[in-house]
């Protein structure tokens, strides 16, 4: 800020870091901001209200007052997963320039809020979106098949859009992880309108069927167990699609979003 005199005639003014007050969007906030001060009247100059600075500062007062994550710690959230805007912007689906915005002084909506709290606060964790292992077609496969044996109806079937099947796997992927730390299949899943979905499902399709089962990975007794868990809670594919679409964690994250494995104890259906 270029120095300025006075209006009093006290000559020139001293820039000092000063607590400002404020009323924004209907809220009492409180602020720090750089203005000057006549060091012989105490005659403050107010603060240029377009400089980026004050603008960040004023809706950070508001974010933290309202509980909504600050751009200070959206930004440091990200670094502490190791995730460049473009990352975050790529699991959640949003643009860069959003992330961009909310990190210097834009707020975020509430549910974006939830959205960002989601992929930034739960448990770091490298292997996040796949559950602690690498993908395997053929252990989807062998899931799906041992959900279609206990269940006695089938799941996989040719041209569909594994809507009911995906949200089988989604909840024993998930559950596993839950109680071993490690998913069964790799998967990642993404939200979608009609609720979890394997990521990328439509190409996936058909390389699940055309996998070997006997290509995968045996299922452990624990992990066969988690599979009953799941099937035994949701007879029908109604009670499972339903159960999906009353998850918190599905609902928080924004169309495409890719949801985390770590979010799996925020699970409440099972
Ligand atoms: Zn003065």
């Amino acid at each position: 800020m270029k120095a300025i005199n006075c209006p009093k005639g006290h000559g020139p003014m001293e820039q000092k870091n000063i607590k400002q007050k404020k009323t924004f969007k209907g809220v009492d906030i409180e602020f720090m901001a750089d203005v000057f001060v006549c060091p012989e009247c105490g005659l403050e100059a107010g603060t240029i209200e377009s400089a980026g600075e004050v603008q960040r500062a004023i809706a950070d007062a508001y974010r933290k007052k309202v509980e909504l994550l600050t751009g200070q710690e959206i930004k440091n959230l990200r670094k502490a997963k190791e995730l460049t805007q473009q990352q975050l912007a790529d699991i959640m689906n949003v643009g860069i320039a959003s992330i961009k915005r909310w990190e210097t002084g834009m707020i975020q909506s509430k549910s974006m809020d939830h959205a960002l709290r989601m992929q930034l606060q739960c448990t770091i964790h490298a292997d996040n979106y796949t559950g602690n292992r690498e993908i395997s077609l053929a252990r989807i496969k062998l899931v799906a098949k041992t959900f279609e044996k206990i269940l006695s109806k089938r799941l996989l079937k040719s041209g569909d859009k594994l809507l009911f099947l995906a949200k089988y796997l989604w909840y024993a992927d998930m559950l596993a992880f839950r109680q071993f730390g490690k998913g069964l299949t790799g998967a990642s899943y993404a939200a979608i309108t009609y609720g979890p979905q394997l990521n990328n499902y439509k190409d996936l399709v058909k390389p699940i069927k055309e996998s070997d089962i006997n290509a995968a990975e045996p299922l452990s007794d624990e992990e066969l167990k988690t599979i009953h868990q799941v099937a035994n809670k949701f007879l029908t594919e109604e009670e499972v699609y339903d159960a999906a679409h009353r998850e918190r964690i599905w609902k928080d994250a924004e169309i495409g979003a890719l949801i985390p494995y770590s979010c799996a104890h925020e699970m409440t259906e099972i």
